[in-house]
């Protein structure tokens, strides 16, 4: 009897120790995961489209697309800089040229372990009455970014909503998180060019952009979206 009591005796306290180091490493994980989030920032990688010999669409007016997507790049970039929860990362911040083999783009912002990942482009077309502005996405994941962005930007142009479209191109097919191409609009029509090389059009897109990314920040994080795909 009295072997018995001890045993018992022994068998509580080791449920009780047992017990005590389960809910400590629980309470460990939880407050590890409560301090990774609030320290750790939401990076946003701004893609200002080709650069240095690759100008890009030449506008109706002969001026090049590279300097209009450096232009509207450095806006979002200063208007991200004054968020304390977004950093922002660019993958030129000058008229340099990243060649498309190189597959720069994508690779730095895999490497950042970035959230998000936004090129920023003026489009081109043969016909100069075609115009409005579009946003381009690959994977599923990229889906709920490129609606917010064509909603935000496509408001802030003015143009023609021309919508969102899946299209095979690399700068949003071998980004891992979500990545989203903004064609603002056309250079090549002349209506929607001459507003474009404004500064305050270029104020106006630069605005929306930054009001989507803060969009989807909140709706993503409220979903407890998973940024990778793989
Ligand atoms: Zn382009």
């Amino acid at each position: 009897m009295k072997k018995n009591m001890l045993f018992i005796t022994l068998l509580l306290f080791s449920i009780l120790i047992l017990s005590a180091c389960i809910s400590n490493s629980t309470y460990n994980n939880n407050n590890h995961n409560n301090s990774k989030k609030s320290n750790t920032a939401f990076k946003v990688v701004i893609d200002s489209g080709h650069g240095g010999k690759d100008v890009g669409a030449t506008g109706a007016s002969g001026q090049y697309e590279k300097n209009f997507t450096l232009s509207v790049s450095k806006k979002v970039e200063k208007l991200l800089k004054q968020e304390p929860q977004i950093q922002v990362f660019m993958t030129r911040r000058d008229d340099s040229f990243i060649s498309q083999e190189s597959r720069y783009r994508p690779k730095y912002a895999n490497k950042l372990d970035a959230d998000l990942f936004i090129s920023i482009h003026g489009n081109t077309f043969s016909n100069p009455d075609v115009s409005g502005t579009e946003t381009f996405y690959y994977h599923k994941n990229s889906r709920l970014f490129a609606d917010i962005i064509q909603k935000y930007v496509a408001e802030a142009t003015g143009f023609r909503d021309r919508g969102i479209m899946k299209k095979d191109l690399f700068v949003v097919k071998d980004t891992k998180m979500p990545a989203a191409l903004i064609e603002v609009g056309y250079l090549t029509n002349p209506e929607n060019e001459s507003k474009m090389w404004t500064d305050d059009f270029q104020n106006r897109v630069a605005t929306s952009i930054v009001e989507g990314i803060k969009e989807y920040k909140v709706r993503s994080e409220k979903k407890g979206i998973e940024k990778w795909i793989f």
